[in-house]
């Protein structure tokens, strides 16, 4: 039986990803600190006996006993008020953990994993978009977003390290803006944060015009990538992520007609600088080499998030 280590594994995508890992018959150890992530998402696998649990900071060590084929490190806050909040956990995510986690293949001869992010883009200029996995980014390296944006492409830049240094066995997904059942209500991101203000009654905060845009890619299409990339022998970096864009405001618009909420939209000053003004996947290069694509419309897929968040309470 083959055995996976992921690390961020009770987050949101970690845990869609150890449920897809076990039911593809691998065995699945999971390292985890909780600091965004939560015991609900795994806890329907705590009696599976090919999985286990180990609640570890990952940036400070992470070791196991027996043989390992895959390393797959997710852990790192993944939200822009997570990283105005925990800004130096953002920072080790990106940084002290992938060391450790990269020396672990090593001495494991494991295959590695690294979630990266179209944060790497930074704030394209319109000729860089979509964005291609040859464009190197515009990325303000010292804004209130610099400890995610620039840990992750730290994080890119020792991973192929390890791979041209040691000869290690090394995958890079880049990862767009994605969805699904099992986000913290609270986390602060915007399909979270519109939803639940639908669901409560309140305002359906826009920051800025609500003209900027992303493209988002339903949880469940995303892992399935993720699993052909695994797999495959590509060993650059590999946009994933759903190229069909809208602008936030549009995004609004879809969430109080699937809630039904009587709220009202109202616009708010931008949080955070540096917010990327569009943001599109290329996926050419995941549709040639894995025969990727994703097939969950952002209605559909947001209609099973709006399920679950309205059950969360
Ligand atoms: P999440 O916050 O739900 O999950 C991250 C998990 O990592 C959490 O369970 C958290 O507790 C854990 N973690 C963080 N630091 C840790 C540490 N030092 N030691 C052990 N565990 C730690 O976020 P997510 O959306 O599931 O994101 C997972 C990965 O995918 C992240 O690396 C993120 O950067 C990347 N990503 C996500 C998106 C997205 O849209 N969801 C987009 C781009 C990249
Ligand atoms: N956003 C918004 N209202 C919210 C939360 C976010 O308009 O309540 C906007 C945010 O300014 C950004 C986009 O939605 O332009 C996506 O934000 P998110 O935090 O989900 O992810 P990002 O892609 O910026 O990392």
């Amino acid at each position: 039986m083959e055995r996976v280590v992921i690390s961020g594994g009770a987050g949101f995508l970690g845990s869609h990803l150890c449920d897809r890992m076990l039911d593809d018959g691998l065995a699945v150890v999971v390292f985890d600190n909780f600091i965004t992530g939560r015991r609900k998402n795994i806890e329907h696998l705590f009696d599976n006996p090919n999985f286990t649990f180990v609640e570890q900071d990952v940036s400070v060590a992470c070791d196991i006993k027996g043989s390992v084929d895959y390393i797959m490190h997710l852990a790192s806050p993944a939200s822009p008020d997570d990283f105005k909040r925990i800004p130096f956990e953002t920072l080790r995510a990106g940084s002290f953990a992938t060391h450790v986690m990269l020396e672990l293949a090593r001495r494991k001869g494991a295959r590695f994993f690294f979630a990266s992010t179209s944060e790497v883009y930074g704030d394209p200029p319109p000729e860089h978009h979509p964005q291609v996995e040859t464009y190197f980014g515009n990325v303000n390296p010292n804004g209130p977003r610099s400890v995610y944006d620039e840990a992750k492409r730290y994080a890119e830049a020792v991973t192929m390290a390890y791979h041209r240094q040691y000869d290690l066995d090394t995958r890079i997904v880049r990862i767009f803006n994605t969805y699904g059942p099992r986000m913290r209500p609270d986390d602060g991101r915007v399909v979270t944060n519109l939803v639940s203000q639908a669901l409560r009654g309140k305002p359906l905060t826009l920051y800025g015009d609500g003209s900027q845009t992303r493209s988002f890619c339903y949880v469940l299409d995303l892992i399935d990538g993720f699993c052909r990339l695994l797999r495959s022998e590509e060993t650059t970096p590999v946009n994933i992520g759903n190229p069909i864009e809208f602008t936030i405001r549009e995004l609004a618009d879809l969430v109080i007609e699937l809630t039904g909420s009587n709220s009202k939209i109202v616009t708010v000053p931008l949080p955070f600088a540096d917010d990327p003004k569009q943001r599109r996947p290329d996926i050419s290069k995941a549709k040639r080499l894995l025969d990727w694509e994703p097939r969950i419309p952002l209605r559909e897929g947001l209609a099973k998030t709006i399920d679950y968040l309205r059950k969360e309470g």
